[in-house]
C-alpha cells in the first residue's frame, strides 16, 4: 500500500465552472471547509475547467462569490496564489503534458488509434457475447503506430486487480477493476481529462485528504492506480452523501431550487443557509439543530457523516432562516433587506423599512417575504369595499365605525402617533362595543388587505396623515 502522508493537512475545492453553483458543490465545499478550519489546516480552491467547451469564468466568478457569501474562504486559490499554484487546471498544461509523457514513457499509457466506429463496433460485439462492453485493449501492445492512422487518445493501462481503499465515511471500499477497460486520460498531450488531472494535482498540491461527493467513488479506484503508476502517495478520502429530492432521486429542479444564488436571491440568510447544508448528512451528538458557524467548527465530526443520501427537506430551511432572523435587531434585518425592497421597485428609506421590519416581522420566513407583507405600508392596495365588512354586519356599519374611530384618531397629536397610545385610543373607541365591527373595517381601511399587523401596528408606521387619509378613502369607497 502507498504510503500516507500525514501532515501538514491540506485539503480542496475542485469545481468545474460548467454551471452555477450548485447546492451540491456548495455541501461539499462546506465539508471541507469545516474538517480545515478545525484542523487548522490548508483549503486550496482548485478551478477544473479542463472541458473547454463547456468552462465559463463567469460561472468560476459565481463559483467564489457564492461560496464567499456563505461565509466559505480558502486559503489557496487563482485569486489569492500559493505555493502550489497555478490553480486553474487550465493554466497547468505544461505540468500535465510531462506527466503524461512519463506515464508513455514507462509502458503505463499507450496511444490509442481507435475510431470512435471502431470503439462501437467492439462493445456491440463484447455485448453480443454477453461481456461487459470495456475497451478491448487492441491498441495496448502495438509495436508499431497503424499505417496512414492518427492517435485518436491517451488510455492508461489498467491493471486487473482489486483496489481497496479506506474511506473515513464508507468504511473499507474494494473495486474490482477488471470491469473497468483501459480508461482514456487525454485527447492528447496538451489535453488530458479530469481523473489524470486530479491525480496530477492532489499529488502536487500535496493534498491529504480528499472529501468529495459520493458521484466519485467510482473515481477513486482508477485515480489510486495512476498515483501508483506515479509514485504519488495516496489521500485519504471521505465521500459525502449526495443530496436527494424528497423522493429520493438527486436533487433536481423539478423539486427544488439547485443553485445556491437561488436561495440568496430568494432572502436565504447565509449563516441559515450554512447550518442547513451542514445538517445535510450530518448532526452533532446532541439535539441541537441550530448551530452557529464557530459551533459548527467546533462539533463537525467527518467520521460521523452518514453514508445514506440526505434528503433535502425546505420547511427545515425555512424554520432555520426565520430561527436566524429571530437573532437579529430590526435595523440588522433593515439592512439586509433593504435591497429585496429596491428589487419590487419599493423606495424606501433605512429608517421606514426598519419600522416595517418592526411590525411584519413575525409574518417572514425569508428577507423577500419582507416587500411582500410591506408593501402595504409604502402604498395602499385596491381593495372593494365589500372587504371593510365585518362578519354578520352590512356595509351600513362600516362607515360609522370608520367615523368614530377616526374622529378619535383626529384628537391623537401626530407625536403621539405611537403604539401605546393609539391602543389607549382604540380600546376607548370601542368601549364596551364589538371589537371586530370597529377593530376589521378600520385594519382593512389602513391595509387594503385581508390579512395585515393590526390595525395599531399600521398606525404607528403610516404617521397620522397617511393613517387618516386612508381612513377618509375607505368612507368615499363606502359612498
Ligand atoms: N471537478 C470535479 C467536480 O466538479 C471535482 C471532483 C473531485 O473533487 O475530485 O465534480
Amino acid at each position: 500500500m502507498a504510503e500516507k502522508i500525514e501532515k501538514p493537512i491540506r485539503v480542496r475545492m475542485a469545481p468545474s465552472p460548467t454551471g452555477h453553483l450548485h447546492m451540491g458543490t456548495a455541501h461539499t465545499a462546506l465539508f471541507n471547509w469545516l474538517f480545515a478550519r478545525q484542523h487548522n489546516a490548508t483549503f486550496v480552491l482548485r478551478v477544473e475547467d479542463t472541458d473547454k467547451e463547456r468552462s465559463r469564468k463567469e460561472y468560476e466568478e459565481e463559483i467564489a462569490e457564492g461560496l464567499r457569501w456563505l461565509g466559505i474562504d480558502w486559503n489557496e486559490g487563482p485569486d489569492k496564489g500559493g505555493d502550489f499554484g497555478p490553480y486553474r487546471q487550465s493554466e497547468r498544461t505544461v505540468i500535465y503534458r510531462k506527466y503524461l509523457q512519463e506515464l508513455l514513457d514507462k509502458g503505463e499509457a499507450y496511444y490509442c488509434y481507435c475510431t470512435k466506429e471502431d470503439i462501437e463496433a467492439q462493445k456491440q460485439a463484447l455485448t453480443a457475447q454477453g461481456l461487459p462492453p470495456k475497451y478491448n485493449g487492441h491498441c495496448r501492445d502495438l509495436k508499431e503506430p497503424p499505417a496512414g492512422k492518427n492517435p485518436e487518445v491517451i488510455r492508461f493501462k489498467v491493471p486487473e486487480t482489486k483496489v481497496e481503499f479506506t474511506d473515513m465515511i464508507r468504511g473499507k471500499v474494494v473495486f474490482d477493476t477488471s470491469l473497468f477497460g483501459d480508461m482514456i486520460i487525454a485527447k492528447d498531450l496538451d489535453n488530458p481529462l479530469y481523473n489524470f488531472a486530479v491525480v496530477v494535482d492532489d499529488a502536487l498540491m500535496e493534498i491529504t485528504h480528499v472529501i468529495r461527493g459520493e458521484d466519485h467513488v467510482s473515481n477513486t479506484p482508477k485515480q489510486i492506480l495512476m498515483q501508483r503508476a506515479l509514485g504519488f502517495p495516496e489521500p485519504t478520502y471521505a465521500h459525502l452523501p449526495l443530496i436527494l429530492n424528497p423522493d429520493r432521486s438527486k436533487m433536481s429542479k423539478r423539486f427544488a431550487d439547485t443553485a445556491l444564488s437561488d436561495y440568496r436571491n430568494n432572502g436565504y440568510l447565509p449563516e441559515a443557509m450554512m447550518n442547513f447544508l451542514a445538517f445535510l448528512g450530518w448532526h452533532p451528538k446532541g439535539d441541537q439543530d441550530v448551530l452557529g458557524t464557530e459551533e459548527l467548527i467546533r462539533e463537525f465530526d467527518i467520521t460521523r457523516v452518514q453514508k445514506a443520501g440526505a434528503i433535502f427537506n425546505q420547511e427545515k430551511l425555512d424554520w432555520l432562516n426565520r430561527e436566524y432572523l429571530k437573532k437579529m435587531s430590526d435595523a440588522e434585518i433593515a439592512h439586509a433587506a433593504q435591497p429585496f425592497f429596491a428589487a419590487e421597485k419599493i423606495a424606501a428609506d433605512k429608517e421606514k423599512i426598519e419600522k416595517v421590519v418592526g411590525v411584519v416581522r413575525g409574518r417572514a420566513s425569508t428577507l423577500k417575504d419582507f416587500p411582500a407583507a410591506g408593501r402595504l405600508f409604502f402604498e395602499l392596495p385596491e381593495y372593494a369595499a365589500s372587504l371593510l365588512v365585518w362578519k354578520n354586519t352590512t356595509l351600513e356599519t362600516v362607515v360609522p365605525a370608520l367615523k368614530k374611530a377616526e374622529t378619535a384618531l383626529k384628537e391623537v397629536s401626530a407625536d403621539h402617533f405611537d403604539q401605546v397610545f393609539l391602543r389607549e385610543t382604540l380600546a376607548a373607541v370601542v368601549g364596551s362595543g364589538s371589537r371586530g365591527e370597529i377593530l376589521w373595517p378600520l385594519r382593512v381601511a389602513l391595509s387594503g388587505q385581508a390579512s395585515s399587523p393590526d390595525p395599531v401596528e399600521i398606525m404607528s408606521v403610516l404617521g397620522k396623515e397617511e393613517s387618516l387619509r386612508r381612513i377618509a378613502v375607505a368612507i368615499e369607497k363606502c359612498a
